[in-house]
């Protein structure tokens, strides 16, 4: 089936192309080659005469304007980037981005239709347990969940509404950063405040970056030949954005984001976790709610320590002996290594340590000073196995170490494409 995945923000659309089969994740077994013809009637693509050209023909052919054309075993068509939404020099709102979106994506698509859109939705609160096929009513509990994520759930609808507008009848499905997290236990999800402010406010724990926790653990399940339900493991996802995530049987039994994405980890430009009392202190001094918001989330983390966010160019500095990124990396590593010693209790034992995402698929170094941390837990890692790169899921830990160390590449578009053919194709 062919998906366009969006990622919707406020002044920007992150869109991509896949071709995913629509038999790949069909839970009764049945396979794709079952699917010879489409359910729509489509033409097939794989037959011959069918409307699709393979990746590499689209690759050679096209390059789009705002995207690029790509071929990959994976099936990713086109990707592409609309920005300056509402701004001056892009276009006028989130409708506007989609058809410049509709304009890119004609040469790719040699007049073959999209099958659905899958959009990813930062929050999905207490309802949205798993990916959902969007109606009116969907959208609106979508919307009504903007207080708790205002910068992202108003955009998400955006793009939704755009879509419905543009092509009423195209299945579009939700598939939400929270969900996976709807496992959290009680007790890992409260916090000790009022629980009126839960119930007036839904301030509790709910956790991010759930679509890459879960797509990471099943690679790495896959990866280590245990079923997903028998696995326990300890999921760092270390981008711009940091979270981790204790899976017990397969499932988010804790993680490190709470009720935003400013909880936890030290991030590139955010701060993880702190006394909320300094908060008060600061409002005390004069510093007014958008002052302290911004330099949580926009001045802080790598940022505040080092002087950049950039990994790469703080690993740089710290070995051309620079204490600032030194201390940085120490703060960030020592940080990460606590929670992962917490969390290996928490699933009573974690048969792995998976990294992924843009430091933790990428920076050896980083990986290297969190897993010296660990000595008392027996992990190790083999220098050459970390020092190596490449896209695949590998193991990077010593032969004795007491449980595995993985590099997983995530891939946030592949699991919302896969989750929305899977949910369309149900339907059908
Ligand atoms: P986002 O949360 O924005 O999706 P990414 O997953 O792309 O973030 O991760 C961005 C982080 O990954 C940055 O700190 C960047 O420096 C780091 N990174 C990317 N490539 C490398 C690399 N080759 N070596 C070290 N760090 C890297």
């Amino acid at each position: 089936m062919l998906i366009l995945v969006i990622n919707s923000g406020s002044s920007s659309l992150k869109y991509q192309v896949r071709d995913v089969p629509a038999g790949r994740m069909r839970p009764d077994g049945s396979t794709p080659a079952e699917d010879a013809m489409q359910p729509d009637g489509a033409e097939d693509p794989m037959q011959p005469g069918g409307a699709l050209k393979s990746a590499g023909a689209v690759q050679s052919e096209e390059t789009m304007q705002s995207g690029a054309a790509m071929q990959s075993a994976d099936a990713v068509l086109a990707e592409g980037l609309v920005e300056r939404i509402g701004e001056e020099g892009g276009p006028a709102d989130h409708a506007a981005a989609m058809e410049q979106v509709t304009r890119d994506l004609g040469p790719v698509l040699h007049g073959r239709k999209l099958d659905a859109v899958g959009h990813r939705v930062v929050h999905g609160g207490e309802r949205f347990s798993a990916p959902v096929l969007i109606n009116n009513e969907i959208t609106r509990a979508i919307e009504r969940l903007n207080p708790l994520a205002p910068l992202h759930n108003p955009a998400n609808v955006l793009g939704i509404r755009a879509i419905t507008t543009m092509w009423p009848h195209m299945p579009q499905v939700a598939v939400f950063d929270t969900a996976f997290h709807r496992t959290l236990p009680e007790y890992a999800w409260r916090y000790a405040i009022p629980d009126s402010l839960y119930r007036n406010y839904g301030i509790r724990r709910y956790g991010f970056h759930g679509t890459s926790h879960e797509y990471v653990s099943h690679r790495a399940a896959e990866l280590l030949g245990i079923p997903l339900g028998e696995f326990d493991a300890v999921i760092a996802h270390l981008g711009n954005g940091a979270s981790i995530t204790a899976i017990r049987g397969g499932a988010s039994i804790d993680t490190s984001m709470g009720f935003t994405p400013l909880e936890g980890l030290v991030m590139g430009t955010r701060s993880g976790d702190i006394d909320p009392s300094i908060l008060l202190f600061l409002e005390r001094q004069g510093m007014d709610t958008d002052e302290v918001d911004s330099m949580l989330n926009r001045e802080s983390g790598l940022k505040a320590l080092a002087g950049n966010n950039d990994m790469r160019s703080i690993v740089e500095a710290a070995e051309a002996g620079d204490e600032k990124a030194q201390l940085a990396l120490e703060v960030a590593s020592y940080r990460l290594a606590k929670y992962i010693g917490g969390y290996h209790v928490a699933v009573g034992g974690a048969q792995a340590l998976v990294f992924t995402a843009g430091i933790g698929e990428n920076s050896a170094q980083f990986r290297s000073l969190v897993v010296q941390r660990l000595g008392a837990l027996g992990v190790r890692l083999d220098d050459d196995a970390n020092g190596s790169r490449g896209k695949e899921p590998r193991v990077i830990s010593a032969p004795d170490s007491a449980i595995p160390v993985l590099v997983v590449p995530t891939d946030e578009e592949r699991a919302i494409a896969e989750a929305t053919a899977q949910l369309v194709h149900a339907e059908l």
